[in-house]
């Protein structure tokens, strides 16, 4: 039975996938332009740097530093009031792009701008590992 009560990724289109697989394997695979190198996150059908379609699907090292944050004090659903105050980040990644996440284990008044995190693996359900982040 599914007791995860928070959102839950929905419609992802098949291409999509891997990175989906990756999270349940505890590791971030990210698109990456075979033409020019340019990671695509969120994954992209064309890359916006030189609009070709090939792709890979590239090891990232899961780490980076806080580029900016928001502290949520009303939760959109029951759950997430549950858990307010909370920490969404942005992070810049080693690799140079950025990524979304809560950020977990770090009191919302402790929160730093170009602090070190890493991804932290949510196992939400049986189907899907959510991508969160942690002080590193
Ligand atoms: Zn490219």
């Amino acid at each position: 039975m599914n007791t995860y009560d928070k959102f839950l990724p929905d419609d992802i289109p098949a291409w999509q996938t891997p990175f989906w697989q990756s999270l349940k394997s505890n590791k971030v695979a990210v698109q990456r332009c075979e033409a020019c190198g340019t990671y695509r996150y969120v994954p992209k059908e064309l890359c916006p740097s030189c609009q070709s379609v090939a792709a890979v699907w590239a090891p990232v090292v899961g780490e980076g530093t806080i580029y900016t944050y928001s502290v949520i004090r009303r939760g959109p659903t029951e759950a997430f009031q549950a858990d307010v105050p909370y920490v969404i980040v942005h992070v810049t990644m080693a690799e140079g792009f950025r990524m979304v996440g809560g950020l977990l284990g770090v009191d919302p008044e402790d929160v730093k701008i170009g602090a070190p995190v890493r991804v932290r693996y949510v196992h939400a359900t049986d189907d899907w590992t959510l991508l969160a982040f942690e002080p590193a």
